[in-house]
């Protein structure tokens, strides 16, 4: 049976496309923006959190993991993340939840169990089924296979993607998507890789092919201060996707800092220290420079 790693499936979801959705968060992506809103999808494998203000001190962590991953050293706790293998036993034996595994593996009939739990909803809203993370290339037999299944139930199926991928792959997943969201972060390609770490070379080639398949196509930017919230950073952007012919809209959402607590509780960096959320003037003023291209433009 086919399986994969997710870190949630998200029921009533809104703004994932049209209508009321079930929004499945896959783990792993090959893009590293130093923003990013869901550090815990970024690597494929399991991973720990750590919210150490809720610990009560019980001590079973470090009876139980099997690793040696919780130790006390001179009266201190330490963890050590490197011994780690994501097994999940420290999690559930935490009863304050204060150690939380993100990140579990399913089946592919498991996941789709939970989005038909909402049929109806997607019945009478005309919505379905997202695969988003993270990136659902990344594991694209699983994708794929979520995907077919819900097909084959009658769902409308949709992917959020950054499509950093061979074509190949991208084709393999469009065959059972009914519409494709999809980001594009800046049109430099030097700044594109100094703000997601890779270039954005084949990330403009599958747009141009997107651009020219059955399905519609939503291209979304998230504003970042710094990063791509000047007028021109958007203009050039705007420029680009008007030559794409199956556009729905573009769309731009706001860079918001909520996500420092995720970053803290993976020992990862946060790198959008000081950044704020962009003041609706600033997203109504960069949406009125995306119009001027005679695209239909919105920001969220
Ligand atoms: S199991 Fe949870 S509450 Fe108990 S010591 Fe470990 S982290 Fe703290
Ligand atoms: S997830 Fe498993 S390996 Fe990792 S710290 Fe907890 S018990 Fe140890």
């Amino acid at each position: 049976m086919q399986s994969g790693f997710i870190t949630n499936i998200q029921r009533f979801s809104i703004h994932d496309g049209p209508g009321i959705r079930t929004t499945v968060f896959l783990k792993g992506c090959n893009l590293r923006c130093y923003w990013c809103h869901n550090p815990e999808t970024l690597d494929i494998r399991p991973q720990l959190q750590l919210f150490l203000d809720r610990c009560i001190g019980c001590g079973e962590c470090f009876e139980r993991c099997p690793q040696g991953g919780h130790i006390v050293v001179d009266g201190r706790r330490e963890f050590h993340r490197d011994r780690c293998i994501g097994c999940g036993t420290c999690a559930d034996t935490c009863y304050a939840q204060a150690l939380v595994l993100v990140g579990e593996e399913k089946t592919v009939e498991e996941v789709v169990d939970v989005v038909l739990r909402d049929r109806p909803f997607y019945e009478t809203s005309n919505g379905g089924v997202t695969l988003s993370g993270g990136e659902p290339l990344m594991q694209l037999d699983f994708s794929v296979a979520i995907l077919e299944r819900c097909r084959e139930e009658g769902l409308h199926t949709a992917i959020e993607t950054a499509a950093n991928y061979a074509w190949s792959r991208v084709a393999a997943i469009l065959s059972v998507t009914d519409l494709v969201m999809m980001d594009i972060k800046l049109i430099d390609p030097e700044r594109h890789r100094e703000a997601t770490g890779v270039s954005n070379t084949r990330i403009l080639e599958n747009a141009l092919r997107l651009g020219e398949q059955p399905q519609p196509l939503i291209v979304r930017t998230p504003i970042v201060p710094g990063v791509n919230d000047r007028a021109e950073d958007v203009a050039a952007i705007a420029e680009f996707v008007r030559g794409l012919p199956n556009l729905l809209y573009y769309e731009l959402l706001p860079f918001h800092p909520l996500a420092r607590g995720k970053y803290d509780s993976l020992d990862m960096p946060y790198r959008a220290v000081g950044l704020e959320t962009p003041s609706k003037e600033t997203m109504d003023a960069l949406t009125d420079v995306a119009l001027q291209f005679g695209i239909e433009a919105r920001h969220a």
